[in-house]
């Protein structure tokens, strides 16, 4: 009997399971795919923009010099790398008005990075490993039964009894059907392609993105490698593997030239059907990532929303199993990240209906491209897709909280970040007197405390930040501790545990 059995070992699985190892949680995790490595998951095809939001959770875990990140850190705040798009309008990252970001203080995570599945997978495979998680590859569940103690899955002939089971099984998640959620949303209005070709005649296609009257393609650096979308409601077939012709065919269309293609070495389909499940909890079983909600992968927001799924609920999840869980702290795993999934959702629609190759939405696409060539719409895309406006309602009026805590920075040196590396939460008392360590020793267990005056404290005296980063309460340089102590009762639980 685990703790808690995961289905799946994506990315999204695999961070839940080191998040529920470093809590101490024993976790199994069941693996359909023998293999860790796969040509769709290393470059080009398996290539993913990580958000500033999901770097920082790396950041947090000490795991960003095993991404290939530099972790030493700017001393200034800088203007962001890069932006991105809006529906294959690029954005210029130097239009970015860091001022008016109010929360962001220099960090090793405070941009985004670009990686590939593999890359992340293997980081977190090695770590789930030294953390003592059980991965099984070789493993389809194709059973689950719950009752009030437990769930049992099922896969080829043998039970995996557990107290709390995940499907991180991505978006046609088994879990999902099997444990009866429901998965609403809307149907796709397109087929999108990800292929490596052998490409007779590459430059008859522009580089980059190119909006056209039936679709968009997209040509990057890489060899071969396309990307194309075409309006026709999602017609295409996706049971059957797209072949040289059809594809083809296709990509003539949405680029209106004879482009050929001598050979297609992958490739893949995808629509923008947008569905989420209503709930991401029923009884013992969760779902986080791709079997909690599916899009398009435009503006790059899957793995990010995933991620954060995951850092959400790892220490809510490995709370409960411990038994000291406040009541109700469960549900607000949903309460919090249903509506950032139902805002990626709309963020991917917002992107397909201006593409649409109609002349409302090609009118509406010139607005658009006007708005973002200011500097308020270029800031306003980099808030929303590096995951900086994200902010929970915890019911409280201050600005912080709810929000990812800035990693600030003690006049030691020490980061916000590099105390997280345990999974517990953190108070930060930036006051000369230590004057809320009384009160934060009875969660000595559950919060780390550390005090003296930060480089930026952005105007704030005391701080306490949940184990996935989230501000859940501040206070000023002279705190009441009796707040202090409810919020840390509210999040913690009691500190008799
Ligand atoms: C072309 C494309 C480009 C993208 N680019 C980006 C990007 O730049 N940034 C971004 O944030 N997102 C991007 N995404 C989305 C991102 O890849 C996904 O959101 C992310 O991989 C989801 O991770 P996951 O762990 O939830 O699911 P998955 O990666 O699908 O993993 C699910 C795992 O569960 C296993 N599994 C399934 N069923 C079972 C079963 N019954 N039993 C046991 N195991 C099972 C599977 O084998 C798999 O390993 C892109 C998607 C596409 C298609």
């Amino acid at each position: 009997m685990h703790d808690v059995v995961i289905v799946g070992a994506g990315p999204i699985g695999l961070f839940l399971a080191c998040e529920l190892g470093l809590a101490g949680c024993s976790v199994l995790v069941l693996e359909r795919e023998a293999e860790i490595r796969s040509p769709w998951k290393a470059d080009p095809l398996g290539m993913r923009g990580l958000s500033a939001a999901s770097v920082e959770a790396f950041h947090r875990r000490g795991m960003l010099h095993e991404l290939g990140v530099d972790d030493s850190g700017a001393d200034e705040p800088t203007a962001p790398r890069g932006v991105g798009h809006f529906a294959g309008m690029m954005l210029d990252p130097a239009d970015v008005d860091v001022a008016a970001l109010p929360f962001r203080l220099p960090s090793p995570a405070a941009d985004g990075v670009m990686t590939n599945l593999e890359a992340v997978e293997t980081v977190l495979s090695e770590r789930a490993a030294k953390l003592g998680v059980d991965v099984r590859r070789g493993v389809t569940v194709s059973a689950i039964a719950q009752d009030g103690e437990g769930v049992v899955a099922r896969a080829g002939g043998n039970e995996y009894p557990a107290r709390w089971l995940v499907g991180c099984d991505g978006g046609r998640s088994t879990v999902r059907r099997l444990a009866g959620f429901d998965f609403v949303g809307t149907e796709p209005q397109f087929t999108g392609y990800a292929m490596v070709a052998d490409i007779a005649d590459p430059e008859k296609l522009s580089p980059g993105f190119n909006l056209t009257p039936t679709g968009m393609y997209l040509r990057t650096p890489a060899e071969g490698h396309v990307g194309m979308m075409e309006c026709d409601g999602g017609a295409f077939d996706r049971s059957q593997q797209p072949s040289r012709e059809h594809l083809q065919a296709v990509l003539r269309r949405v680029s209106g030239t004879d482009v050929t293609l001598n050979d297609v070495h992958l490739a893949s389909s995808f629509t923008d059907r947008a569905k989420q499940a209503t709930t991401y909890r029923q009884g013992r079983v969760l779902l986080a990532g791709d079997a909690a909600h599916i899009h398009s992968p435009l503006g790059a927001q899957g793995l990010n929303l995933g991620i954060g799924d995951a850092v959400n609920l790892g220490w809510k999840l490995a709370a409960t199993v411990h038994g000291r869980a406040p009541d109700g702290l469960l549900d607000t795993y949903t309460r919090e990240r249903h509506p950032v999934g139902a805002w990626a959702l709309d963020w991917t629609r917002a992107q397909v209906a201006v593409m649409r190759p109609d002349p409302h939405a090609q009118a509406i696409q010139r607005l658009v491209r006007d708005l973002l060539g200011t500097r308020d719409g270029t800031t306003y895309v980099f808030d929303k897709t590096s995951g900086s406006s994200i902010r929970y309602d915890l019911g409280n009026e201050h600005p912080l909280i709810g929000r990812s805590a800035p990693d600030f920075r003690l006049e030691d040196g020490t980061r916000l970040g590099d105390l997280m590396h345990d999974g517990r939460g953190v108070a930060l008392d930036f006051s000369t007197d230590r004057r809320l360590q009384t009160s934060a020793r009875a969660w000595e267990t559950r919060i780390t405390y550390a005090s003296g005056p930060a480089r930026n404290d952005l105007g704030t005296g005391t701080v306490l930040v949940r184990p996935d980063g989230i501000v859940a309460w501040t206070g000023d340089r002279t705190p009441d501790r009796e707040s202090f102590e409810r919020a840390a009762t509210r999040w913690f639980g009691s500190p008799a545990f």
